[in-house]
């Protein structure tokens, strides 16, 4: 297939769809700026982070995103420190009730809002890419026809989560605390038996810290975080972590059991605190998860991604020549992170001792 003839020029080449790269493209392309967005993976499979902080509503709709998307949750339940459950209301609390939504759904109508604003959006694969002089020249594969774009760019934006692609391309180290993954089981209740807007159940056990979340669609996510070096030391694989949790939570056991759930779909993510050692340099950004990623017991990655986009949109759009701007910006997530690191030490801590001993700091 011959390539397109004339390379698309942009001021910022956006590489990855979650909502770092569409927050990013939403607000770069208000400000002004000529964005190319480039989604390697697209939307069609499960997606997990499906709770979300509230105060990403409001942002959610300034950048046109469908209300309908995003259902409100009364609170969350929590099962720390063994089976004594306590719940927080979202309602009357200090800030806007937290929502789920199906991620999936949610980032592809992110990436389909960035198109309708003016970004010009790409599902496909980075071939090649390198700098020359001031501008970047990159080359990429459509997904739909297989067709290379010529794509030149005065910015790039690593948007690509936790593997941060572009910048370990670059030559850019990652700091990595821990060894938590995350193993999450899309489960499907008996039609019927679930019941509409049931709260986050979060709860920990000795060995891991677990999530229950209404994931859209009528379908459920268990979510079981753990350590991997801890898991090992119980004799227990990544595979054999639900199993070993459900042991030890019977209130999830039996909550599973009524329900009559099915397993529809399992993956395991790599969900240890990192950042990467460096956030911005001549000619790129990074964005959400590539700059800095949080442990998902914060609860507040994806509404992170949006404000990380929202600041490096306004830094790219001050011009090339903004070196102290980028420090900041620099700076600003780099105290994100440490702030993150001692919070999270906290939360364990109120989750369960034993538990808090196998995050490594
Ligand atoms: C198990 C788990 C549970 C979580 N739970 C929550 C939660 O309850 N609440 C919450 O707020 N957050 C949660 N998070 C965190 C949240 O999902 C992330 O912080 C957020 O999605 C980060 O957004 P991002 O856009 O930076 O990265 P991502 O969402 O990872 O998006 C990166 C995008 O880049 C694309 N991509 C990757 N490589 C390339 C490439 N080379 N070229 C082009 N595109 C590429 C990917 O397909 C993807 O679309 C959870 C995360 C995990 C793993």
């Amino acid at each position: 297939m011959p390539p397109e003839s004339e390379p698309i020029v942009c001021d910022a080449l956006v590489l990855g769809g979650g909502p770092a790269g569409a927050g990013f493209a939403l607000r770069a392309t208000e400000l002004g700026l000529r964005v190319v967005l480039v989604e390697r993976h697209g939307y069609d499979t499960a997606r997990p982070g499906e709770h979300i902080a509230g105060s990403a509503r409001a942002r959610l709709a300034a950048l046109g995103v469908p209300a309908g998307l995003c259902r409100f949750s009364p609170g969350v339940l929590s099962f720390w420190h063994g089976a004594v459950p306590s719940f927080r209301s979202y309602a009357g609390g200090p800030g806007p009730p937290g929502f789920n939504a199906d991620r999936a759904r949610l980032d592809a109508a992110l990436f389909a809002a960035a198109g309708l604003r003016g970004a010009r959006t790409i599902l496909g694969a980075m071939e090649h890419i390198a700098q020359q002089g001031t501008q970047w020249h990159a080359v990429v594969r459509r997904t739909a026809d297989a067709r290379v774009c010529r794509i030149r760019a005065m910015l790039v934006i690593d948007a690509t989560g936790r593997r941060a692609a572009f910048l370990h391309s670059i030559g850019v180290a990652r700091c990595r605390i821990g060894d938590q993954f995350a193993l999450v089981t899309w489960i499907a209740p008996s039609p019927g038996l679930m019941e509409a807007g049931s709260p986050l159940m979060i709860g920990a056990t000795r060995d891991s810290w677990w999530s229950l979340t209404d994931a859209g669609d009528g379908m459920l996510s268990l979510t079981v975080h753990a350590s991997r070096g801890a898991l090992r030391a119980a004799g227990a694989t990544i595979a054999e972590a639900l199993p070993l949790t459900l042991r030890q939570a019977p209130y999830l056991r039996e909550r599973l059991r009524r329900l009559g759930a099915q397993i529809v779909g399992q993956a395991a993510y790599a969900v240890f605190p990192s950042r990467a050692e460096a956030m911005a340099g001549e000619g790129w950004l990074a964005v959400g998860d590539a700059a800095i990623a949080f442990d998902p017991i914060s609860g507040l990655g994806f509404t992170k991604a949006l404000e990380t986009a929202e600041r490096a949109a306004e830094l790219a759009a001050a011009g090339p020549g903004a070196s102290a701007l980028r420090a900041l910006y620099a700076d600003a997530l780099a105290d994100q992170f440490e702030t993150h690191l001692r919070r999270r030490a906290d939360a364990y801590a109120e989750a369960n001792d034993a538990l808090a001993r196998t995050i490594a700091a």
